[in-house]
């Protein structure tokens, strides 16, 4: 009896399979299994974040193309050490499909890196990735006007805001760009707002693990709260979420 319990319930989040928008599996000690646990559990697709040349190097090496997949850049932290990856990035993609974006990018005012460096690496990743066509996943700390107003300048399209730190307005513009809008599993009023204020295919869900959430099964418990809070059925809310961040990443 218990055992037919639990294949039922098996069954149902098999039909389901939900995305990570964003972690960082390199940062596990077996990055691996993580993956395996979270397909067994319902997590089937994770998108795995580079930040320095390190970490996306190991990106890559952990993503498989099939349930993993990398995106690779330089963080506003790095933007000046590893600057000169920037220009290895485009090669990179071009060698390897299972590189679907380029990430995390940004402006972060809490880094002691110097503002020009942010700035300027930004800029570059993302006429990368409008020359690629392929998404860029956007880390904004306490910059978000400044990192719109680039982006926005640049005229990129294909744009998620990984760990949105806007409230319920900026959610409106971001989302009337038609850019996704990637919430964490931290709950908190501002985005219960945010979350209220856009549509389903406006959003996404990620954990950041192991920084944030403890593994990529962290995104179930935001999809619910998500659900619970749209008054929609989990099932829709996890099969909108995969279709955004496949649309978004081409995968
Ligand atoms: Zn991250």
């Amino acid at each position: 009896m218990m055992q037919q319990v639990v294949k039922s319930k098996r069954a149902i989040v098999e039909g389901n399979m939900l995305a990570d928008a964003h972690c960082h599996l390199e940062l596990f000690q077996d990055p691996k299994t993580v993956a395996k646990d979270a397909a067994f559990g319902g997590v089937g697709v994770i998108i795995t974040a580079g930040g320095s040349k390190a970490s996306s190097v190991e990106a890559i090496k952990i993503a498989d193309g099939k349930n993993i997949f990398a995106v690779i850049g330089i963080d506003p932290e790095n933007a000046e050490k590893d600057s000169d990856f920037i220009d290895d990035i485009a090669a990179f993609i071009k060698s390897e499909t299972k590189i679907v974006g380029i990430g995390e990018i940004g402006i972060d005012n809490k880094v002691i890196t110097k503002k020009q460096f942010q700035i300027e690496a930004f800029e570059k990743q993302i006429n990368i990735a409008i020359e690629l066509d392929i998404p860029v996943v956007i880390h904004s700390r306490g910059a978000l006007n400044e990192t719109l107003d680039i982006i926005k300048r640049s005229g990129i399209k294909k744009v998620m805001f990984h760990f949105f730190e806007g409230d319920s307005e900026d959610a409106v513009k971001v989302a009337g760009l038609g850019f996704l809008i990637s919430i964490p599993p931290v709950e908190s009023s501002r985005r219960k707002r945010v979350i209220q204020s856009v549509g389903i295919e406006s959003l996404v869900v990620e954990t950041d693990s192991p920084v944030v959430g403890k593994s990529p099964l962290d995104v179930i418990k935001t999809a619910q709260w998500i659900a619970g809070i749209k008054g929609i059925g989990y099932d829709e809310v996890s099969a909108q979420m995969t279709k955004n961040v496949k649309n978004l990443f081409l995968i």
